[in-house]
């Protein structure tokens, strides 16, 4: 993929210029809006391969911003919202978001998240997409048999777990909330089966990290969800 597209939705004038002096400074092409109204003009008229929106827009909702995207576009969206607005993540996780930064963030917070989504892109590219295969490290899930495999190892899951790997397989890179998972397990999203969802996480986990050098496959958000990752690249430490 070339030097992706980045727009930037940002009403707070510093917080949009750090944003553009780092990218800048690493070298990505971007764009940026000030408003909900610019950030859907911008979208369809340059087509960026990235977005990151800030919630808190002065003529509409980001939520409402991501709805009117996602009828249209798969566009990975980062949103950035402040740290006391976890309902507000959560929303727009539902709602199709990728990813959040959460306010005041680091400038190497801001590069590593978009190392993750170009890495998702760059993967959905090159994916065939019909591949009743998936594979990340150590881990492989056949689809058509139903079965996965952890260092040649055949995993013995029970069902939820095999379907719980399965969802976050499929959405590998991008940050799932306790309700998307439970509504994709479950068909529903009873309170009793996001408690049943942190037992199911913890004995997936034991059986899918048991290696106390492996990399954890699966990210815990606390108060959000889970996203698992890609390990099979080196992760700088
Ligand atoms: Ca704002």
């Amino acid at each position: 993929m070339n030097k992706p597209l980045i727009l930037i939705v940002e009403d707070d004038a510093p917080i949009r210029n750090l944003i553009a002096v780092t990218l800048e400074a690493h070298d990505y092409r971007f764009i940026t809006a000030q408003n909900a109204g610019n950030a859907l003009m911008e979208a369809t008229s340059h087509n960026p391969d990235i977005m990151l929106l800030d919630l808190g827009l002065p003529d509409m909702d980001g939520v409402a911003v991501i709805q009117k995207i996602r009828t249209w576009s798969n566009i990975p969206i980062i949103v950035i919202s402040a740290r006391s607005d976890d309902a507000d993540k959560i929303e727009a996780l539902d709602a199709g978001a990728d990813d959040y930064l959460t306010k005041p963030f680091s400038v190497d917070e801001l590069l590593a998240r978009l190392r993750v989504t170009i890495r998702r892109l760059n993967q959905t590219q090159s994916d065939n997409s019909d591949s009743p295969v998936f594979t990340n490290g150590s881990l492989r899930i056949d689809y058509a048999a139903g079965c996965a495999w952890l260092d040649e190892q055949e995993l013995h899951l029970t069902p939820i777990e095999y379907k719980l790997l399965c969802v976050l397989a499929r959405n590998c890179g991008k940050v799932l909330t306790h309700k998307y998972i439970t509504q994709q397990v479950w068909g529903t999203t009873w309170e009793n089966n996001i408690a049943s969802l942190r037992v199911f996480m913890a004995t997936l986990r034991k059986k899918l990290e048991n290696d106390p050098n492996g990399l954890p496959f699966i990210q815990t958000h606390v108060g959000i969800g889970y996203r698992m990752m890609k390990v099979d690249h080196p992760v700088c430490s």
